[in-house]
């Protein structure tokens, strides 16, 4: 039976299994199995209807030995702070894989913010960074988007820091508007990235990408864009899925008119193609080659991992494979590239973001896609070598490769006091 699961001692665990195949010694890892810091704050908004309502939010920095701790803010009813730990930790491991010069961070606030209005969601991000003011900056913790928030959030964000401040500081948080500082691609960044990750996959198991069966789950930031970007290349997307359930056409979904659909805030339960709709088991469960589980985390776990029929499962979500999941995976001879690599062009451009406001100029966004090209084949290339290297899998290799690039940081800069 699967344990109740809990995402912060899935990360430990994988973290002692790639250290000891790295053959460390337990003082030299073991900062990182704690997070450096913790904080909790009580959010206090007035509601709509003039009540007074207390919200629970979180900022963790799980390291800062690479640079800044650098991290997403979700905003879920599920949020709470062992999966807030374990986001942070994959943050820095993250940031490690990708070679940008950051540690790891994360925060969160328990909310559905469905159930707000738009004056009561901007009243709430305002005052959560009030909050966690005292311990972000652009050179501590520089936040950015993550599961239900957004470029209008940040923008609320980087207003009240600077309000703070007395000036304008848009390098406090990335993924904000192009507007008042954005990145042009940044939007984009972490479905291009899995994009990347598929096509460099494929050319290293000499296959094409025309005709590639795909199943995606979540249609969001990641997701969605993933799947439009896949089926513009020449993938042809079977199967999706979303809150409301799953898709499945055989014949390939059209994905531009299914993302201008969902773009009207409408659910893939009510699209009419020439599909079926199914439940996100069957998703899982299609008849594809590649399967982006890219929601939450836990997605992938022991009741549906035997029923996985695709070659190769590519992390677009953080955490979305349980560890009892990820025996079974591999048994099967699933190749997993992990979410710490998978998911890392959405990071990749916020450094891009936060190097452009440090100097004050913007990139063509064609500047910024060759860049994250070759950030990401780089990293890909750096994980599979780490995996070849020990004959293990791809999430091993990328552990290995960002727990070494950790612990040689820590070691070139020494030990304080
Ligand atoms: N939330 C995203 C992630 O999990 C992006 C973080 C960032 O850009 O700082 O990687």
């Amino acid at each position: 039976m699967e344990k109740t699961y809990n995402p912060y001692e899935n990360m430990l665990h994988v973290l002692e299994s790639a250290a000891k195949m790295l053959g460390l010694e337990e003082e030299e890892y073991v900062v990182l199995k704690y997070p450096e810091r913790e904080l909790r704050v009580a959010i206090p908004v007035k509601m709509d209807d003039g009540s007074l309502k207390i919200f629970e939010g979180y900022r963790v920095q799980h390291s800062c030995i690479r640079g800044p701790s650098k991290g997403g803010i979700r905003f879920h009813q599920d949020a709470n702070m062992d999966e807030v730990k374990a986001l942070a930790a994959w943050m820095s491991f993250k940031c490690a894989v990708a070679d940008i010069p950051y540690g790891g961070g994360k925060g969160g606030i328990k909310v559905d913010p469905r159930t707000l209005s738009k004056g009561e969601l901007e009243r709430l991000t305002r005052r959560f960074t009030a909050r966690i003011l005292p311990i972000i900056g652009p050179e501590q913790d520089i936040p950015a988007p993550d599961v239900n928030t957004n470029a209008e959030i940040m923008g609320w964000m980087m207003d009240t820091y600077s309000m703070f401040q007395g000036y304008a500081v848009p390098e406090i948080v990335t993924g904000k508007p192009v507007e008042i500082g954005g990145s042009l691609g940044r939007g984009e960044a972490t479905g291009r990235g899995v994009m990347i990750v598929a096509n460099e996959l494929l050319k290293n198991h000499n296959k094409k990408v025309e005709g590639t069966r795909v199943a995606v789950i979540g249609m969001g930031n990641v997701g969605g864009v993933a799947a439009r970007l896949m089926h513009n290349a020449g993938y042809k997307i079977v199967a999706v899925g979303d809150i409301s359930g799953g898709y499945i056409d055989e014949n390939g979904i059209d994905m531009n008119e299914l993302s201008e659909f969902l773009s009207k805030k409408n659910l893939v339960k009510d699209y009419k193609g020439n599909g079926r709709f199914c439940t996100t088991d069957d998703v899982i469960a299609c008849d594809c080659d590649i399967l982006i589980p890219a929601a939450l985390e836990n997605q992938i776990n022991i009741r549906n991992a035997d029923t996985v029929k695709a070659s190769y499962i590519i992390e677009g979500a953080n955490g979305p494979t349980t560890v009892e999941a990820d025996g079974i995976l591999e048994k099967k001879g699933i190749i997993v590239v992990p979410d710490i690599l998978a998911n890392s062009g959405g990071v990749t451009v916020s450094y891009f973001e936060w190097v452009q406001n440090r100097q004050g100029i913007a990139w063509t966004e064609e500047e910024v896609n060759t860049a994250l090209e070759k950030k990401m084949v780089k990293a890909f290339n750096d994980v599979l070598g780490f995996a070849e290297g020990k004959n293990t899998s791809m999430r091993m290799g990328a552990y290995m490769c960002a727990i070494s690039r950790i612990v040689t940081a820590h070691k070139i800069r020494g030990f304080f006091p």
